[in-house]
């Protein structure tokens, strides 16, 4: 008969639990990949909440605050540089 129901899983499937197959509710914040909810944690990252798949978690704990203090240590150390090239510099040349 006409007007019967199509199959979800016809085509592209819904994205699965990385570590326990069910369907996705998104993906680790961190890692990507996509995590139910049952093997996610929230995490207070900040503005807004994170979900992290539980193997990050283990990685890294339940706060994203490490990562950040990582990333801005990595921006912070080549500014902190090129300052002190730069004070160098001047105090080589002001003369
Ligand atoms: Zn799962
Ligand atoms: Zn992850």
């Amino acid at each position: 008969m006409s007007g019967a129901l199509i199959p979800v899983d016809g085509g592209s499937s819904p994205a699965r639990c990385l570590r326990c197959g069910a369907l996705a509710a998104g993906p680790c914040a961190r890692c990507r990949e996509p995590v139910c909810g049952d093997c996610c944690v929230l995490t207070e990252g900040g503005a807004r909440v994170w979900a992290i798949c539980l193997a990050c978690e283990d990685r890294g704990g339940r706060t994203l605050r490490r990562g950040w203090l990582t990333v801005i240590g990595w921006i912070a150390v080549p500014i902190l540089g090129l300052a002190l090239l730069v004070t160098l510099l001047g105090l080589l040349t002001a003369k």
